[in-house]
């Protein structure tokens, strides 16, 4: 018997490949069909099911580490970073004073 053939994909992104976000959700579905897939994608959804931290809403995050529902969110959530980061930048000048 000769040796299997190397696997064609070198370094699957364990982290992602189970939720490529360029398929729709039940396009995806239709990718995975075994029971121990359909598990892997359902602890996917759960473990990325948060709630946004700009207005609240649930959603089902693309990466871990989104905490915005949408791009909006996310920018309202930036610039009251920024606010509070500048505010923050002017108490320690007026403390320093
Ligand atoms: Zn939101």
């Amino acid at each position: 018997m000769p040796p299997l053939p190397d696997a064609v994909v070198e370094n699957p992104d364990d982290e992602d490949w189970l939720f490529d976000s360029r398929r729709d959700y039940m396009d995806q579905l239709g990718h995975y069909k075994t029971p121990e897939d359909m598990a892997k994608m359902e602890a996917t959804m759960l473990e990325r099911r948060k709630v946004c931290q700009w207005c609240g809403k649930p959603f089902v995050a693309q990466r871990k580490s989104t905490m915005y529902c949408s791009a909006r969110c996310r920018m309202n959530g930036w610039r009251q970073e920024q606010k509070r980061l500048a505010l923050d930048a002017a108490t320690d000048d007026l403390l320093e004073d």
